[in-house]
């Protein structure tokens, strides 16, 4: 057998307990097993192998020594014959990044639910979902699978068949989701994009197709055309009482919202919800192109047993959080009035904190693992935002390279060409802005992610045709410009309980 196979079935529904089976043949004694200690795309140490219980292994001879090693890894000796481990996995992390289980849905992300074979990560990897009991049969009988892995048997949408990754990076770069959900396609490019909705919801449908379409087209004219191995992209929408996030993959991402942010039949203009919506499959679209292909040299290749450090996540997600919102006008979904107001939001959350002057745009990148994805009540003090200050760099960047007759788009699709195969590195993006004559911008742009000082916004904003003027806060939590309350007296911190 030369694949590594893993069959999932679903062990108990009421303890969300997934069991499963992974089968492969020994190329060696000794084999490691092992979970990634994290998912790219989300720089925390998760630790999802705390959630395997009951590992065994077995051959037609008998029982295999399973020694474990340390929070993620096993050692397996092995006979020079096929080996069978079966674990079990506890799904209770209703998450874009994990697995979870209920009589409705199953999100499952091959990273945090297959362990690696060590030797055999380059092997194809096969997954299917296995005959369950009597009852969870009955419960997933209208169950059906909504994934980017390619199909190897079958029916399409089945939940019965098998799966097949390439490699092991593929398989944990492809998450699932089984259970009941409405499914609507458009082609971009003669490419078909999937828009998965999981539950039985009443929301204009056509309308989500529509504009979902419409903003991975402004997407695509910012790169000019689409990647060139993507032959299929699915947007996986998971439907909660409450939840947001996202994160992105190489041919799907994997959505998280609140059931109130889908748009309502006849939703005659956007409502916040729903343009932030539209913001989130906006912002996991560009990374398709931005982060997922053209990445930091440092992610090549990935390595997910520990902490991998780059300081260049305001590139990656801040020039994403930039252009995620600008498509959105751009594909005409909101008006240039809605997006100034996203943009006055985006200032005032930025420069309201005193972290922007705590922290430089690099080392929040690189301490992303400890600072920004763990925050406590001190973040607002020490950490600054690589999405959001990293944004309003990129805004900076543009409106000073439409000056020069360029734009960011260019800069971006620059790059992609440039170090597509390499990965960029940190000096990267200076080098090109030097190579095209812009030297006195390189030197701006390196001071204002280098150094922890307020960007000059005002300056910039100006030469696009827009007026910066700053007011006090005139209500208790004024200070996004939302406040309708009428509080006359603030603390200054911020109250938990
Ligand atoms: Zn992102």
């Amino acid at each position: 057998m030369s694949v590594v196979h893993y069959q999932l079935r679903i062990a108990d529904l009421s303890s969300r307990m997934l069991a499963v089976t992974l089968r492969f043949t020994p190329q060696q004694a000794q084999h490691q097993l092992a979970l990634p200690a994290w998912i790219p795309g989300s720089y925390m140490i998760r630790n999802f192998a705390r959630h395997i219980t009951q590992i065994r292994a077995y051959d037609v001879s008998g029982e295999l020594s399973v020694e474990q090693l340390d929070k993620q890894s096993w050692q397996l000796s092995c006979r020079a014959q096929p080996v069978t481990v079966e674990y079990q996995v506890y799904a209770n992390d209703l998450s874009v990044r994990a697995a979870y289980l209920d009589d409705e849905v199953a999100v499952l992300n091959p990273a945090c639910l297959c362990l690696a074979v060590s030797g055999l990560t380059e092997l194809a990897q096969q997954f299917a979902l296995g005959d369950t009991c009597e009852y969870t049969k009955r419960v997933t009988e209208n169950w059906r699978i909504a994934t980017a892995l390619p199909r190897l048997t079958g029916e399409p949408l089945s939940r019965y068949g098998t799966f097949q990754a390439a490699d092991y990076q593929q398989l944990i770069d492809s998450p699932l989701i089984a259970g009941v959900f409405s499914l609507s396609e458009f082609q971009l490019d003669g490419v078909p994009h999937y828009v998965v909705v999981t539950g039985n919801n009443l929301f204009d449908e056509a309308r989500l197709l529509e504009d979902v379409s419409k903003l991975c087209q402004a997407q695509r004219d910012v790169f000019g055309t689409l990647p060139e191995d993507l032959n299929q992209y699915w947007f996986l929408l998971l439907v909660t009482e409450s939840g947001y996030g996202g994160l992105e993959h190489q041919f799907s991402t994997l959505l998280l919202c609140n059931r109130q942010d889908l748009p309502v039949p006849a939703l005659a203009e956007q409502d916040e919800a729903y343009q932030t919506l539209l913001g989130l499959f906006s912002h996991e679209y560009f990374h398709t192109w931005w982060v997922k292909r053209l990445k930091p040299a440092c992610f090549h290749p990935y390595q997910l047993d520990k902490e991998q450090y780059s300081r260049q996540l305001w590139i990656y997600e801040g020039f994403t959080s930039y252009f995620d919102d600008l498509a959105l006008v751009k594909a005409g979904l909101i008006s240039q009035t809605q997006y100034l107001k996203s943009l006055e939001k985006l200032i005032t959350r930025v420069t309201r904190n005193p972290s922007e002057q705590i922290q430089s745009l690099t080392d929040s990148s690189f301490t992303a693992w400890t600072k920004f994805y763990l925050q406590d009540e001190n973040a607002v003090n020490s950490i600054v935002s690589y999405y959001a200050k990293g944004a309003l760099v990129a805004l900076l960047l543009d409106a000073e390279l439409q000056q020069h007759g360029n734009s960011l788009a260019e800069l971006c699709r620059a790059l992609y060409q440039q170090y597509l195969q390499t990965g960029t590195a940190d000096e990267s993006i200076f080098t090109l802005l030097n190579s095209w004559q812009l030297t006195a911008l390189a030197t701006d742009l390196k001071h204002w992610v280098n150094q922890a000082k307020p960007l000059p916004l005002a300056k910039h904003l100006s030469t696009l045709g827009v007026q910066l003027d700053w007011r006090s806060p005139q209500q208790f939590d004024d200070l996004c410009g939302t406040s309708n309350k009428t509080e006359t007296a603030s603390l200054g911190c911020s109250l938990k309980y």
